[in-house]
């Protein structure tokens, strides 16, 4: 049996899987990122999980490479990291593919840990069947990616995906974490909620997007407006991305896609009254694998990756 390893690497969490036939997630082990000790021993974790996996692994098993989908806009000439924030500090100029590549002398790919993540929900998430597939994934940021015939269209600079930076009329004049303004990221994302809650309510103790919804859905006016701006606001970009790409399905995760009905509600009434009445039918759906799509979407990639290289 072949099978693959995925590998989701965040700020504050490394994920590992053993992905067999079909997307199926066969065995898993996890750790803390250690980020505050530098690249070096974030690697060096990733390391010790995919070895533990593959000692697990029974004889009959044969692992093919391993993909990761790791934070940060990754090259994907070089496999390097080009940016990243300051959740893993250095991160940005480390050669994840080469160092990998040696560490565990097998084919690695890798991708941005979103990218990853649509790519897993594109091919046996709730994308499974559909040539195209737009991800869109609101939680601490704003992202996603388009993927086209099970490719992941990552752009001349990997950059492709970065949907929480496209212009919104609600966010005029609110600062981005880009250092621009304006950006629909500056309303929509679970921080960007919570800040404009505590501006509305004066409630500076709110820092937490889960307590935003909790006090919605107990009647909190404010709290309220809050979650339909963040809803309104993603589903009006939806909507434009939908009129711009004409996929065949848009998915929606991230942790915000957990926030309940009303944000839900606000989403699909911006998209529909922005999208163009031939998509009037397109479907705007959640996402379907939870924390594992970036772990199959990462896997999925090494045999795309493996099977392309030349012999
Ligand atoms: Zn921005």
């Amino acid at each position: 049996m072949r099978a693959a390893i995925g590998v989701d690497l965040g700020g504050t969490k490394i994920a590992a899987g053993l992905v067999g036939a079909g997307g199926v997630v066969l065995d898993r082990a996890s750790a803390p990122t250690p980020a505050a000790q530098g690249p070096g021993a974030v690697l060096d974790t990733v390391v010790d999980l995919v070895r533990s996996l593959l000692e697990r692994t029974g004889g009959d098993v044969v692992v093919s490479g391993c993909g990761v989908g790791s934070a940060g806009v990754i090259d994907a000439v070089s496999g390097a990291v080009s940016s990243a924030t300051d959740s893993l500090p250095g991160w940005s100029g480390t050669r994840v593919r080469d160092v990998l590549t040696a560490a565990l002398a097998m084919p690695v790919a890798v991708v941005n840990d979103v990218h990853a993540h649509a790519l897993g929900e594109a091919l046996h998430g709730a994308g499974a069947g559909s040539p195209t597939v737009l991800m869109v994934a609101a939680g601490t940021g704003v992202g996603g990616a388009l993927v086209i015939d099970g490719r992941v269209q990552s752009g001349r600079r990997g950059v492709s995906g970065h949907f929480g930076h496209v212009p919104a009329i609600e966010a005029v004049g609110r600062p981005c974490t880009c250092g621009g303004s304006g950006h629909v990221e500056a309303v929509a994302s679970g921080p960007a909620m919570c800040a404009v809650y505590r501006e509305l309510s004066g409630d500076a103790s709110v820092v937490d997007g889960r307590e935003v919804v909790r006090r919605a859905a107990d009647g909190d006016a404010h709290a309220a407006a809050s979650v339909a701006l963040a809803g309104g606001a993603l589903g009006r970009m939806i909507g434009g991305l939908l009129n711009a790409l004409d996929p065949d399905v848009v998915i929606v995760g991230g942790g915000l896609a957990s926030a309940g009905e009303a944000w839900w509600t606000a989403l699909r009434d911006a998209a529909g009254a922005e999208r163009l009445p031939l998509l009037a039918d397109t479907p705007i759906v959640g996402a379907a694998l939870g924390a594992d799509a970036a772990i199959v979407g990462a896997a999925a990639l090494v045999a795309a990756t493996v099977m392309e290289e030349p012999a």
